[in-house]
């Protein structure tokens, strides 16, 4: 059993936010970077937390990282927005290309947004929250761009990244429905989670290098690869083929097959539409179907060792109650990488030790 370190959100916050600023960026952008990967942790999805500076940390040094970058229009044509996230810290430009998007949705009732380029972008359902919080339905497709690591369905090897789709859909006066997943049988991330506490993943997950099953989160995480296996069969293999061809090739940026990413560097591309169900003057008709469905959805029995089924979305708010109130869980392997990066970017160990601990 791993060691857990306990920490509470708002010095962690602060913590990685030292870290963020200690790559030379603006305060604003140091903000954006903590705030976002703390709330991934305080989520349950440590894999696009904190845990993530180490990497932008050393994509930044090799120049794959580029700090108080910010998006840049490429198209403009009113309820059709084409950005560049110029390899930016993509928690600001991920930030910046939605609050675009959001405004172009209420003025028009609908904006399609590419972006393409960004820095990696993270836990893809802040975004369909912050759409949320406009009031905002929205649906993004996401391609990864850095060493593939997702077998397609029938193959042996890797072919894709781990391809993520989300849906936000908000709930008047209520907890909304984020439906936010890697299209691989799990996130990359939780096989280094698992590989840094010493755990064997769940039979099913992932192949080794010749493409035979394995439960050892090794071959994804240390050189020779194995792949992760598609979720869901043909069906999430299919469904990561079209995050390639939307989030990379329609979005404007770029496939797999001529990816470009190098060293730690992730690139995302996204593509999302944002929908104003006002204007579509579904709004009184989506609030009433929404609470009778949800309602009728949750009251199947549950199965055998289930609780209460369960809406997506719901999950991460129980964890982030939880987390607030107890504390978050960060792995020894996973601390230790991220006073590594404290040490990269000129902060000592014990300052940083010191801010997390407040
Ligand atoms: P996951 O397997 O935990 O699935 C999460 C989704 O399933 C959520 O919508 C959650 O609310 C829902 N869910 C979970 N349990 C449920 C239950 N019992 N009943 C109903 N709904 C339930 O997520 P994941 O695939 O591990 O993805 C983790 C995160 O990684 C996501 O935030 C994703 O956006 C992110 N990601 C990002 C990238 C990137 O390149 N930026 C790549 C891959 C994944």
């Amino acid at each position: 059993m791993a060691t857990m370190h306990i920490l509470q959100a708002a010095p962690l916050t602060a913590a990685i936010r030292a870290i963020v600023k200690g790559t030379g960026s603006s305060d604003r952008e140091a903000d954006l970077v903590a705030t976002n990967l703390v709330e991934a942790n305080l989520k349950g999805h440590d894999s696009h937390g904190i845990g993530m500076i180490p990497r932008y940390v050393d994509s930044w040094k090799e120049g794959g990282l580029a700090v108080n970058a910010h998006v840049s229009i490429t198209l403009d044509a009113n309820a059709l927005l084409r950005l560049d996230g110029n390899q930016g810290y993509g928690q600001v430009i991920g930030y910046e290309a939605m609050e675009l998007g959001a405004e172009r949705a209420r003025r028009h009732g609908v904006c399609v947004v590419g972006l393409a380029n960004a820095h990696h972008i993270g836990r893809i359902g802040a975004w369909a929250e912050q759409c949320i919080g406009h009031g905002l339905v929205s649906v993004h497709f996401v391609n990864v761009l850095s060493r593939p690591i997702v077998a397609p369905w029938g193959g042996r090897d890797a072919r894709h990244g781990t391809n993520p789709f989300c849906v936000g859909v908000p709930r008047a006066g209520g907890d909304p429905v984020v439906l936010d997943f890697a299209t691989s049988r799990i996130a990359q991330g939780k096989t280094r989670v698992a590989y840094n506490k010493g755990e064997q993943l769940a039979p099913g997950t992932i192949i080794d290098t010749r493409g035979d099953p394995t439960t050892d989160p090794r071959f994804t995480v240390v050189e020779p690869y194995g792949a992760i296996l598609p979720f869901g069969e043909h069906k999430g293999s299919g469904l990561a083929l079209i995050c390639e061809l939307l989030g990379g090739a329609l979005a404007g940026g770029t496939t797999q097959s001529g990816n470009t990413a190098r060293g730690r560097q992730v690139i995302n591309g996204m593509f999302s539409i944002l929908i104003d169900p006002t204007r579509l003057g579904t709004a009184e008709n989506l609030a009433r179907e929404l609470e009778a469905y949800v309602a009728w959805h949750i009251a199947s029995p549950p199965a055998a060792g289930v609780e209460r089924v369960l809406i997506a979305g719901e999950p991460e708010r129980a964890t982030r109650r939880q987390r607030l109130a107890d504390g978050i869980p960060v792995d020894d392997a996973t601390w230790n990488e991220i006073l590594g990066a404290a040490d990269k970017v000129g902060m000592r160990r014990a300052d940083l030790e010191a801010i997390a601990r407040a």
